[in-house]
């Protein structure tokens, strides 16, 4: 019947669909969603007062969620508000805090005393408050959340209920109303510009089918609900702050999920839990489940707990408290996707699904008041148990050593102290396993801290694991993330560690020397590229070295490796070139040397033909419908943000009909490239062979295979049913085959060629690889093209089938072919993963400056 049913009108639907007892012609007023019988204090405006329409009628924007807001705090003596932010748009972070108004005289202290007893394991009294986190829709387009902060604060503001006052004299509720402003704006743009005067519940309709991208990511199309461990993004960095500031009791995280759905809420599924995760954190998500399930049953919704979401990634909102002590519960709502939607149940509304986000944000409170012993205990608790556990722990830290890429090791030790992990300057040189922890350039981080666990989780190298299904990654091991070699040590090396406070790097003087024959800087750290591209944009002529040479400088003689970039005065340079070589190498932190000869004592001479010209690269980057959001969202952000280079972004489906002709640079991420026209495949390969450098990963280069663009074979899908037979199986068995054929994201050992230019700057052997899929890529007959292989036990952490790893070793993990004047470089895995992987995204950057090195 729904089908025949193509364009429901409002007047028709509250006939035809009541089932959610939300009928979407409903006379929507705010009190309406609201526990009866308050009486509300009328001083208070209503969320109808600023909108100009009560809640759900329309998508809030950010800019009325955040006019509400802040008017809220000019009125009512119980909420604050800050900004901890701006996202990149320039939206405000907003947090609120809502206490009595004698509370908020006592803020400060309350606040110090709270993070005393967790920093100390001191106990909580049974009158300490508790600290509550209601953070709303992480995800743009999953907007019932930040619709219904409204008017939970709005609540907690105006009713003076015993209930009311009683939560807010005794504890304490943080409130972020949008997790993520700009993916909710993108959102509440579409749903709103689609609404008729007659609500269309035909899911067909526009208002429910997004376009590329959604409005589920932020600025740059991340996930921000993946990013709480790995703060790429100024939305997390300015929350991680708050977190840690007044680390909370529990921390909430709504969302949204199919529109055919019921409700969610955590407990997740318990074998998933991670292990680091004590068990009495999922008895007390429990103990708070009992209520959201009381307040759904009196309002007659469908729920279920204990499936499908799991609680094993730390980079998650509901995940990453449950490593500090927090309670951090995931709610999940049915979405309406738009105003009204057909589904299963019936049709859908939006005020119904704002509804249930209200509902179990009231259920929270009322969960924790009356476990508030339990909870205060459980820091506690949790505190003692971090103490037996690094007490009983064979390795007393770790050891990072930071090699010759200064930048990288920063950013690394920039995230650790975020999450406010302690660490130490390694001060004497040191040799364990077989690395050397050079002076001034390692660190060490001590397990006997209270970040253990989190610290635990970051070097984590666990391969085995008691289920095998991940809702999202099974590792994030920093140190293999940013490619740094590291020691776990025991107490026996680790006492002898001669150790120093952390100090950042003082800024480089380079005096340089005007008119002099040459300048050079080497290609190792990961701002080098940044400053080669001002140098290129100011029309500075550069040259990138394709061996090592030894030069003589003002500084004496200095051995410089492959990649080098030099600049030599034989060439017509910009006039100002000294003041812009030293500005920009200042503002990258980067060392630049003045040569003084063209003539080396060791390897070539700086008119070697060996040194070759590198131009200002004009990239194009393939997005739009068919590709993956994410892969291109991660690639335009280290184009954009790290190296400064403004890449022009096309639709796959515009390819077609512009020309190519000014672009140096091609990039396709992941996508469904099969129905690419063959005038298409044409024009690229033309295009390559005329001198283009085509760039591709994951699922761009088994396209680039079928288009022979590279000379390696996919390994068939056959093949890959093959390795995993399914003879003696039961229909049980279906889901957990299908999980062991996935890889959902671990870490992978390659071995890579370090004379080949794509590596220059690179100074391991090995490099590891995030994997988060399962394509197989057969090695050629030329070993100058498979530049980088998997190695014979490639499994370095994370969870991967044997039978997976069996396929993988020894094949093709990065190729690199030429083909007439161009190049095509294909990645097997994805080397900007959630912009977190450090240790591969700087190969872009090797592909679009020493490309010409080919
Ligand atoms: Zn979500």
């Amino acid at each position: 019947m729904l089908k025949s049913l193509q364009r429901l009108t409002v007047l028709f639907a509250l006939s035809a669909f009541t089932l959610l007892s939300f009928p979407i012609c409903a006379q929507l007023n705010d009190i309406g969603y609201l526990p009866k019988g308050q009486n509300y204090n009328p001083d208070i405006p209503l969320p109808t007062e600023v909108l100009g329409y009560p809640v759900g009628t329309w998508h809030v924007r950010h800019d009325q969620l955040v006019n509400y807001m802040k008017l809220l705090a000019q009125k009512s003596d119980r909420v604050s508000v800050i900004e901890t932010g701006a996202t990149h748009e320039q939206r405000p972070l907003l947090l609120l805090t809502i206490t009595s108004a004698s509370n908020h005289q006592n803020v400060d202290q309350i606040k110090a005393k709270h993070i005393n007893n967790i920093a100390t394991g001191n106990s909580a009294v049974s009158t300490d408050p508790l600290i509550l986190y209601m953070g709303y829709s992480v995800h743009g387009n999953e907007p019932s959340g930040s619709n219904a902060s409204m008017l939970v604060a709005y609540h907690l503001a105006a009713s003076n209920s015993p209930e009311v006052e009683t939560l807010l004299n005794e504890n304490i509720v943080l409130l972020d109303p949008s997790l993520n402003p700009d993916g909710l704006a993108r959102f509440a743009q579409w749903a709103n510009m689609h609404k008729g005067k007659n609500l269309v519940t035909d899911s067909m309709h526009r208002e429910h089918e997004e376009h590329w991208p959604s409005g589920r990511t932020n600025h740059y199309w991340f996930d921000l609900n993946r990013d709480w461990l790995l703060l790429t993004h100024p939305e997390s960095k300015a929350r991680i702050k708050q977190f840690h500031a007044w680390r909370p009791h529990v921390l909430t995280d709504f969302h949204e999920m199919g529109t055919d759905s019921t409700y969610f809420f955590q407990p997740g599924v318990p074998s998933r839990k991670n292990p680091l995760t004590p068990s009495q954190n999922v008895t007390l998500t429990g103990a708070l489940a009992k209520f959201h399930a009381k307040a759904l049953d009196a309002d007659k919704q469908l729920y279920f707990t204990e499936e499908s979401y799991d609680d094993f990634y730390y980079g998650k909102g509901s995940t990453y408290p449950d490593a500090h002590g927090s309670l951090g519960i995931l709610f999940e709502q049915a979405s309406s996707r738009g105003h009204a939607q057909e589904s299963i149940n019936g049709v859908l509304t939006f005020p119904r699904s704002i509804q249930n986000q209200v509902t179990t944000s009231l259920s929270t409170f009322d969960g924790a008041m009356a476990n508030k012993a339990p909870i205060l205990a459980y820091q506690k608790q949790f505190y003692r148990d971090t103490q037996k556990l690094i007490k009983d722990d064979d390795i007393s830290g770790y050891l990072v050593a930071q090699g010759k890429d200064a930048s990288r090791f920063e950013r690394m030790i920039d995230i650790l102290q975020s999450h406010q992990i302690e660490l130490q300057l390694v001060t004497k040189d040191k040799e364990v396993g077989g690395v050397s922890y050079k002076a001034n350039k390692a660190i060490f981080i001590p397990l006997a801290q209270t970040q253990y666990r989190l610290i635990q989780s970051l070097f984590s190298e666990r391969k085995r694991f008691a289920d095998n299904t991940f809702y999202d990654v099974s590792n994030w091991n920093i140190g293999l993330a940013f490619n740094l070699p590291y020691s776990a040590t025991k107490s026996s090396v680790s006492r002898k560690l001669s150790l120093v406070e952390w100090q950042s790097r003082v800024a480089v003087e380079n005096n340089l020397i005007k008119d002099e024959y040459a300048y050079v800087f080497e290609w190792h750290d990961h701002q080098a590229p940044a400053l080669l591209q001002r140098l290129l944009e100011k029309g500075v002529q550069v040259r990138a070295a394709g061996a090592d040479f030894k030069a003589q400088t003002t500084k004496g003689e200095i051995d410089f490796s492959k990649g080098a970039i030099v600049i030599p005065a034989a060439i017509k340079q910009p006039e100002d070139l000294l003041s812009l070589v030293s500005n920009y190498a200042k503002q990258y932190n980067i060392s630049v040397h003045t040569i003084t000869s063209g003539l080396t004592s060791k390897g070539i001479d700086l008119g070697s033909r060996k040194f070759v010209k590198v131009d200002k690269p004009e990239v194009l980057m393939i997005g739009g419908v068919g590709t993956s959001s994410y892969e291109v969202g991660e690639i335009w952000h280290y184009l954009d943000t790290r190296l400064g280079v403004p890449a022009t972004l096309l639709d796959l489906s515009d390819l077609k009909s512009r020309s190519l002709e000014r672009y140096t640079h091609i990039i396709f991420a992941s996508g469904r490239y099969s129905n690419v026209k063959e005038s298409v495949v044409k024009k690229i390969t033309d295009w390559v062979h005329k001198g283009g450098v085509l760039i591709g990963q994951k699922s761009a280069v088994s396209w680039f295979a079928e288009n022979e663009w590279i000379d390696n074979k996919l390994v068939s899908k056959d093949a890959l049913k093959a390795a995993f037979p399914i003879n003696g199986l039961s229909y049980g068995d279906k889901s957990a085959l299908a999980a062991k054929k996935l890889v959902a994201g671990a870490v992978y050992k390659s071995k890579i060629d370090l004379s080949h230019p794509l590596f220059f700057g690179f100074e391991r052997e090995t490099l590891p690889l995030f994997k988060t899929n399962n394509m197989v890529l057969e090695v050629t007959e030329n070993p100058f093209e498979d530049i980088a292989k998997y190695t014979d036990e490639p499994l370095m952490a994370g969870y991967s089938a044997d039978e997976m790893q069996e396929l993988i070793r020894n094949t093709t993990a990065i190729v690199a072919t030429k083909r007439q004047k161009g190049v095509v470089i294909g990645f097997v895995d994805n080397v900007h993963f959630r912009g977190y992987w450090d240790g591969t995204n700087k190969l872009t950057a090797n592909a679009l400056y020493l490309s010409s090195l080919l």
